[in-house]
């Protein structure tokens, strides 16, 4: 009898993991579709300079709008693309696209700002990570100084050397590296040494609970105060309301990004941000 129902059971789970794996197929093959027919488009959050309060820079958030109007975001389908190779081609459409963005507001006048963009472990282990990079940077004219990629530390590295001759290669060139998501994933600060990153993210899951927790404020006062002494830029991500700006600011955060300023922006909505604040600008300076 044990052995039937053993058998029901492994029926039971292949039905399952048959079902999954259909709908990661057609997902799969939707998205491509998308990548293909352009519905993929890139939303932009402001990061502001916590005491001046002055537009630093923008985080290229990608977002997938299909036909039928719904928004999908990518923590529903960027896992997918990086488990079928997918995020390879999407990636280098978001370097692309969020280089060219840059260097459009740089043309209108938009003083220096960094245009950070995100990139799996996935797609720096492609052969051609590097060159592909170099190559966008050279079609758009954007100066390399101004581009930011944000490395994420949760996931372990699979080549480590591979991985940092890339990101060396890069550095070289004048790219500067962020790592994202900082305290939430492997060997945080190993990392840091290793891949010389000039900017640091908090969690947001440390800043959500800052003014509630002791344990998270405690957290956040030790990285900040050891970005200090690493002289890397901090910036904190997530950041909703006043109390965790002012508790920031204390201790001495650089930059803050979340909905306290600003939502991921439209392209359009962001020209219009940077409009107003040129007029903002202008108005005290004469
Ligand atoms: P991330 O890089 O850590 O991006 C920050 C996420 O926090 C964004 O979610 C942003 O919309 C959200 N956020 C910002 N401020 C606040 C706030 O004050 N409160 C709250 N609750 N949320 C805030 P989003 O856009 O859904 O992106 C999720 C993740 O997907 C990103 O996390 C990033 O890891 C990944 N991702 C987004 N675009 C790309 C991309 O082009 N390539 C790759 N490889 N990954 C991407
Ligand atoms: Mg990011
Ligand atoms: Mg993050
Ligand atoms: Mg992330």
């Amino acid at each position: 009898q044990a052995k039937a129902l053993g058998r029901g059971r492994a029926v039971f789970y292949s039905e399952r993991l048959t079902q999954e794996l259909s709908q990661k197929i057609a997902m799969d093959t939707e998205l491509r579709r998308a990548l293909e027919q352009e519905e993929l488009l890139l939303y932009y959050q402001p990061q502001i300079d916590a005491v001046s309060q002055e537009l630093v820079g923008v985080e290229a958030l990608i977002r997938w709008k299909k036909q039928s109007g719904v928004m999908v975001s990518p923590a529903a389908f960027i896992p997918l693309a990086e488990e079928t190779g997918l995020i390879v081609p999407i990636g280098r459409w978001v370097i692309l696209n969020a280089c060219r963005q840059a260097k459009q507001w740089k043309d209108a006048g938009v003083p220096l700002f960094h245009m950070s963009v995100n990139v799996s472990f996935r797609q720096i282990s492609e052969p051609n990570f590097v060159c592909s990079v170099a190559d966008i940077l050279e079609e758009t004219g954007l100066p390399p100084e101004e581009l930011v990629l944000e490395i994420t530390e949760g996931t372990a590295i699979q080549d480590e050397q591979e991985t940092l001759q890339k990101l060396l290669a890069l550095k070289q060139m004048g790219v500067r590296i962020s790592m994202d998501d900082f305290g939430t994933g492997y060997s945080s600060l190993g990392y840091l040494k290793l891949f010389q990153v000039e900017f640091l993210k908090i969690a947001q899951t440390f800043i959500y609970e800052v003014s509630a927790d002791p344990d998270k404020a405690s957290i956040v006062k030790a990285i900040l105060a050891m970005a200090r002494s690493l002289k890397l830029t901090v910036i904190a991500e997530g950041v909703e309301t006043e109390e965790q700006y002012r508790f920031l600011i204390e201790h001495g955060c650089d930059w803050i990004q979340g909905y306290y300023f600003h939502k991921p922006l439209s392209a359009e909505d962001m020209g219009r941000l940077f409009a107003e604040q040129a007029v903002i600008d202008s108005g005290h300076a004469r």
